[in-house]
């Protein structure tokens, strides 16, 4: 099951990233279809890339237009609002995911169906639309490809583009032939026959899908324009054909005006896909008559945002376009695999942007442990479209998580040496003991393991033995002692 932003991480029941990326480090397939999708995905988008001597220009507009939304985002909310009612949409407001749900239910309920399309949207997981909507007997049916087979394999995403980046052709296959009605006995693992098998599955539930569900790109402020980008066309069907169209869109994802789309339409294809534009960008604006849903509704989400939004450094998060390139470039997502974040958004976006949506409600919330799972490399940061300073995020994450939460064994050491360093005697005493730590160096004076906590410090490196004396008791009967007695001495004989 997806999981919920709207519950605090400790009711969730999701491990603590280390533990997770354990597993998935021991997962040899999953290791090897990541490797080999990964790096087939970022070579594509360093060739489009260097097609553009302006990228880094295009960058730079891309992020200064994401902090202009920022700065004016209740004010071009309201313009959007304006915009999409006045050609005849109807626009809702969500604080947080149940209230999301229960809009996008209510609307379903009201057109009598009980079963809807879905487009690929990163917002409807976040919430958990899917169950929300089985939990009131609506069976939301997903047209992405690898949503489909997400969706088919009862598996949950781990990538934000390619949700099912996990799985090998062979895996699919067994899949398709396991819970997709009619399907091929005799399917093979050519991408091909598996991407017509999936045609032929969803075409019949395009043609009688009366409601479908899709996510936002980008909305537009000065015209109420909604958009979808995408590489296969099912998005296309379930914002054209159905007659009742709900999207559900984060309160971020605006632009000020129609003419900004030319920027993010440069980025997100080069830095997502390594395309060089999408091949289907769907665009609508309210309701036209006798063209496409005669119905539409758009749901704002904040669901965290205006927390996020009230942060000077975290803020800075909103800016992302969901291209992905983050974690195709991410050494730690690579190795441990994207449900290993336990949360929506997998990889360094989902490192800073997961604990500022969900906050560190607690001292034993796994999610916490999110900004630390990241080698601070910094090739997140350099190949990001929209310059989020990723790594100077995590670092203030990680600063506030062990502010708010210190460590307990960590917090006790440290009051303890608190005590310690406050008076002389107890220090020079407790200074004296560690030289008692030698015995456990034995012949080579090396110390190859520690009991308890601090074994984690021997598991991957060994320690040379305490010196014999501290330096004070080295001090006292050395040479440099008498010369620095005898200096007193001299200079309070010439006082
Ligand atoms: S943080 Fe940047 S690179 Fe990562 S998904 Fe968002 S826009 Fe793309």
């Amino acid at each position: 099951m997806s999981t919920f932003l709207g519950m605090p991480g400790h009711l969730r029941g999701v491990e603590s990233f280390p533990r997770a990326a354990h597993r998935g480090l021991t997962n040899a397939t999953q290791r090897h279809n990541l490797t080999h999708a990964t790096t087939t995905i970022r070579d594509k988008r360093a060739a489009v890339v260097a097609e553009l001597d302006d990228w880094q220009e295009l960058r730079a507009a891309g992020s200064a237009i994401k902090r202009d939304v920022l700065a004016r985002l209740p004010e071009l909310l309201e313009q959007f609002e304006a915009a999409v009612t006045a050609r005849g949409g109807i626009v809702h407001w969500a604080r947080d995911a149940a209230e999301a749900g229960a809009i996008v239910t209510d609307l379903i309920r009201a057109t009598g169906e009980t079963e809807v399309l879905k487009v690929k949207s990163m917002a409807t997981q976040e919430i958990a639309l899917n169950e929300q909507l089985a939990a009131a007997g609506i069976h939301a049916q997903e047209t992405d490809l690898a949503e489909l087979i997400i969706q088919l394999g009862h598996d949950t995403p781990s990538h934000i583009l390619v949700p099912a980046i996990h799985r090998n052709r062979a895996e699919i296959r067994d899949i398709f032939l396991a819970g997709m009605p009619g399907v091929d006995p005799d399917l093979s693992t050519e991408p091909a026959d598996l991407a017509e098998a999936s045609r032929v599955f969803l075409r019949t539930q395009f043609l009688r899908t009366r409601v479908a569900i899709s996510g936002c790109n980008f909305g537009i402020a000065e015209t109420g324009t909604v958009s979808v980008v995408e590489s296969e066309g099912n998005g296309r069907m379930c914002v054209t054909l159905p007659q009742t169209l709900i999207t559900v869109m984060g309160i971020e994802k605006l632009l000020p005006t129609y003419r900004d789309l030319e920027v993010f339409l440069q980025l997100l294809p080069r830095s997502s896909t390594g395309e060089r534009m999408n091949p289907y960008t769907s665009l609508w604006t309210g309701v036209t008559p006798d063209d496409g849903p005669q119905e539409f509704h758009i749901v704002l989400l904040d669901n965290g945002r205006t927390r996020a939004l009230a942060d000077s450094v975290g803020r800075e998060a909103l800016k992302c376009i969901r291209c992905s390139a983050c974690l195709n470039v991410c050494p730690v997502y690579e190795r441990a695999g994207g449900h290993a974040y336990g949360s929506t958004y997998p990889g360094p976006i989902g490192a800073i942007l997961t604990p500022q949506l969900t906050g560190f409600e607690s001292a034993d919330d796994p999610n916490g442990s999110l900004p630390f799972a990241s080698s601070l490399c910094g090739r997140c940061n350099e190949v990001c479209p929209v310059e989020i300073p990723i790594t100077d995020i995590l670092l203030e994450l990680r600063h506030r998580k062990v502010t708010e939460y210190p460590p307990v064994p960590e917090a006790t050491m440290m009051q303890t040496l608190t005590q310690l360093w406050s008076h002389p005697r107890l220090w020079n005493a407790a200074a004296g003991m560690v030289a008692l730590g030698r015995v456990l160096g034995g012949r080579d004076h090396t110390i190859t393991s520690v009991p308890g906590f601090l074994g984690g410090w021997t598991s991957v490196r060994d320690v040379a033995v305490p010196p014999k004396q501290t330096f004070r008791q080295w001090f006292a009967g050395s040479e440099a002692q008498h010369l620095l007695t005898a200096a007193r001495r001299g200079a309070e004989g010439e006082a």
